[in-house]
């Protein structure tokens, strides 16, 4: 199931519970765990029938089971899957449960993987975790979504009646629901819908907001840690469960409602947000920048400038963030309502803060688009230009959050540059730039496109980074072979 390198072992104690430690010296890049998941799922709320071997859309059904979608590419899926309703304890079922039910598509899958003798064991880990339903009853949504895609159709369909030993209640079949959510990492099939690949290892890594390690996703399912920074003997192998470019509030709030977590990591417990200021806001009294008082437990208290000592109250700040937070949804991507938002809250708040900084995605990625849309006509320098210093103000961020070997970094190398060779061109062609200036630009670039390959350079292949690391190498081909062209 999950081979262990040498570089790991096994540990426990009471606070994080079973998890992993570097036994020897590890490099960045070295390889950790590889991990085969122990299923692939779609979302609960998936629609589209997807084929039964290898996840991608499906419009045919096993001749054999009749159950099980397949697609044009695969002609069986697991013997013991299909064996159950073509001949085996499910046979008399209907055999359109599936086709009414796709939500039920992964816990179905788990209930075989359990009741096949030859699999049974690869699913103790997952289940061997005792669940406390009282805790999920009555939480947001998500208990009322399994009722109704996954637990009532499975009770109705007559199935747990074929798997008597497994003695299924409708709170099992929670409990389980709940396991799948929680072991899962988003995975992408061929045809780039993402689905829930169940990993027992990769999710035991507990939660830092600034991992050591970085994982990789391939189009097969497979899982690979490494190593994002140099590991001493003793050290936790750590995973991060939230988005880095996410302030400390917003984190901790998203780590509560999926992980029922209080972070209290270095990252959390710095009101800098090591060195970034991505939740500070700017004094009204002296110009400085107000940070955010923080307790040993992590929790945040009022803001505080450290020159003058003025004050700002936690209630004060929320509701500038909920303010901001609302205008952000109602902006419904209008580059010039984000462009304004950026005016009126730009003076209030830290160049860095992280509602500044998504205010700047919102604009990058619009100015990209709209720079594919028009690539026939001429493209505007003043947006080119824009693009470029928003790409650019989000860098050292990226830099700074996500330590060593980053594909958080890496790909925002990337928007810099495709943002940046763009604009150059333009500027050469129209006259703007001289060959000389165009050159150091083009240098620049490569070091750019260098850098990025170099931070990808682990990830496999067969991977959304993989090909991302094959699009920057064509990039940096060209602009070699410009510079050979206007000279170096
Ligand atoms: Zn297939
Ligand atoms: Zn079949
Ligand atoms: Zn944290
Ligand atoms: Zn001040």
């Amino acid at each position: 199931m999950q081979e262990f390198g040498e570089n790991i072992q096994q540990a426990h104690d009471e606070k994080l519970g079973r998890h992993l430690v570097a036994s020897i010296s590890i490099e960045p890049g070295d390889t950790i765990l590889e991990e085969r998941p122990l299923l692939v799922a779609p979302h609960w709320e998936c629609h589209q029938l997807k084929c039964a071997q290898c996840l991608q859309e499906s419009y045919v059904i096993c001749r054999r089971c009749q159950v099980f979608p397949l697609c044009m590419d695969c002609s069986q899926h697991d013997e013991f899957e299909c064996e159950f309703f073509a001949s085996g304890a499910g046979k008399a079922l209907c055999k359109d449960i599936l086709v009414k039910n796709f939500g039920i598509c992964g816990l179905l899958k788990l209930l075989l993987l359990l009741e096949n003798p030859n699999t049974q064991a690869d699913c103790q880990m997952l289940i061997g975790v005792p669940i406390n339903l009282g805790d999920y009853r009555d939480g947001e949504g998500m208990w009322q979504e399994h009722e109704e895609l996954v637990v009532r159709p499975l009770m109705e369909c007559g199935l747990v009646d074929c798997l008597p030993t497994q003695q299924l209640t409708s709170d099992i079949l929670h409990a389980h629901c709940i396991r799948i959510d929680s072991n899962s990492f988003e995975v992408t099939a061929k045809d780039g819908d993402t689905l829930k690949g169940v990993f027992v290892w990769g999710a035991t890594l507990p939660h830092h907001c600034v991992p050591n390690t970085v994982v990789a996703l391939d189009e097969q399912f497979n899982m690979k840690l490494y190593a994002a920074v140099p590991l001493q003997p003793g050290d936790i192998i750590y995973n991060s469960y939230t988005n880095p470019l996410m302030g400390t509030s917003q984190r901790q709030h998203q780590l509560r409602l999926s992980r029922r977590l209080e972070c209290t990591c270095t990252r959390c417990l710095d009101p800098t947000e090591m060195g970034t200021h991505m939740s500070s806001l700017k004094c009204k009294e002296c110009g400085g920048f107000s940070v955010c008082e923080i307790d040993s437990n992590g929790k945040l208290g009022d803001w505080r400038c450290p020159d003058c000592k003025a004050l700002l109250t936690a209630a004060e700040v929320h509701e500038l963030q909920a303010e901001v937070g609302s205008a952000l949804v109602d902006a419904m991507g209008d580059l010039q309502v984000y462009e304004a938002l950026l005016t009126q809250y730009g003076p209030l708040l830290h160049p860095n803060h992280f509602m500044l900084l998504d205010i700047k995605q919102n604009i990058a990625s619009i100015l990209r688009a709209a720079a594919l849309m028009t690539a026939m006509d001429q493209p505007c320098k003043k947006l080119l230009a824009r693009r470029v210093e928003l790409c650019s103000d989000l860098l050292p961020v990226c830099r700074a959050v996500v330590p060593g070997i980053s594909k958080l970094y890496a790909i925002g190398l990337f928007e810099y540059l495709l943002a940046l060779v763009e604009l150059v061109e333009l500027q050469f062609a129209e006259s703007d730039l001289n060959k000389k200036e165009y050159v150091a630009h083009l240098k620049t670039a490569s070091l750019v496109a260098t850098e990025a390959m170099d931070l990808l350079r682990f990830e496999p292949e067969n991977s959304a980074e993989g090909y991302l690391a094959d699009r920057i190498s064509m990039e940096l081909e060209r602009i070699e072979s410009d510079l050979k062209k206007y000279g170096r």
